[in-house]
């Protein structure tokens, strides 16, 4: 009966030391980032994104407010590829303008977006970035099948005119982002999305996924802050998107309530999703593969800092990578070092 008891304990402590490794090794490779500013020269957002405790990061490759933009400087962009490889960041994600809108129901807004989106493109694919993130769109006095096809028809468009040379051997994807789902905005809706990526992606070979933002699933009505609404929502996604075509998860909080269908970013653990929903979020086995980028507003300054702590404390085990980074800050700058959560 001793003997029986012992070897019992021994096989649960060893099934215990494997279930820790197991999830040890599964966040060796989590990534957690930032949206960071490209101000000055481009090679500042890897730097900035390093010195936050990061390891994957967003910029936007241009003003998001001006249609015009410059090409990337050679120099830089060769700066910004040596601190990523330097620092492990990856992967880079670009964001789309905020005034690009494909399914316009004005033609010169619509093709001023194609030649906007096509720029992205391409800068994107000089930068050196996996990922390019765009809203879909806003289809005003349209049918929603008419915004749709606009859509679907600007990222083609966008994506022929964009220069083949720097298309060739490319590993650049656009991702599709859900949205909150104000008044004619497209994107809240996941079949949306996957209607968007039939259109345009597979079948005209344009390479396109999706990213999910955790303050759009939520106040588009999607009660993530809670298991069992995290559990539907990893099944709609997966049901109605394919999981394994979400890269890029977009975390932030939402400061509005669940079906607001209002854009408002919080701080990590200061909105409706909380620490515990974030927590969840995090160690959810299907979307450990995932970056993790945060969004969350600068109100003063170190928030930037306090929101990428805030989300690596809460994962579930201390992420190598990441604390590596963190520790040796930790001895200059007194940054904080990671605890395993409990
Ligand atoms: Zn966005
Ligand atoms: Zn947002």
């Amino acid at each position: 009966m001793i003997a029986y008891y012992r070897h019992g304990a021994a096989a649960s402590a060893r099934v215990a030391r494997y279930q820790k490794y197991r999830a040890l090794r599964l966040s060796l490779d989590l990534r957690i980032g930032i949206h960071t500013s490209t101000a000055g020269s481009i090679e500042r957002s890897a730097i900035k994104a390093h010195e936050l405790g990061a390891n994957t990061f967003q910029i936007f490759s241009s003003s998001p407010r001006m249609w015009r933009a410059k090409p990337p400087d050679p120099a830089q962009v060769h700066l910004l590829k040596r601190e990523r490889e330097r620092h492990d960041l990856k992967p880079l994600v670009v964001h789309d303008s905020y005034l690009i809108n494909l399914a316009s129901a004005d033609p010169v807004i619509r093709q001023r977006s194609i030649e906007a989106f096509t720029g992205e493109i391409e800068r994107s694919l000089v930068i050196g970035a996996e990922y390019l993130v765009a809203h879909p769109g806003n289809y005003k006095d349209l049918t929603l099948e008419q915004g749709l096809l606009n859509v679907a028809e600007g990222l083609a468009k966008s994506w022929r005119a964009a220069d083949s040379a720097l298309k060739r051997g490319a590993a650049l994807t656009i991702l599709l982002e859900n949205t909150a789902g104000a008044r004619n905005q497209l994107g809240a809706d996941f079949g949306d999305l996957a209607t968007l990526r039939t259109l345009a992606g597979p079948y005209l070979d344009i390479p396109i996924g999706y990213c999910l933002d955790t303050c759009h699933c939520y106040v588009s009505g999607r009660d993530i802050s809670t298991e069992a609404g995290l559990a539907a929502f990893i099944r709609e996604a997966d049901d109605s998107l394919g999981l394994d075509h979400v890269p890029v998860i977009h975390a932030n909080d939402a400061k509005t309530a669940l079906g607001s269908h209002l854009d408002r970013h919080a701080h990590i653990g200061a909105g409706y999703i909380g620490k515990e929903g974030f927590r969840r979020i995090l160690s959810h086995p299907r979307l450990r593969d995932k970056a993790f980028i945060l969004e969350t507003p600068v109100d003063k300054p170190g928030d930037d800092l306090r929101n990428v702590t805030a989300l690596k404390e809460l994962v579930p085990f201390p992420n190598k990578r990441l604390t590596t980074t963190e520790s040796k800050r930790s001895g200059t700058s007194g940054g904080r070092t990671i605890r395993r959560s409990t």
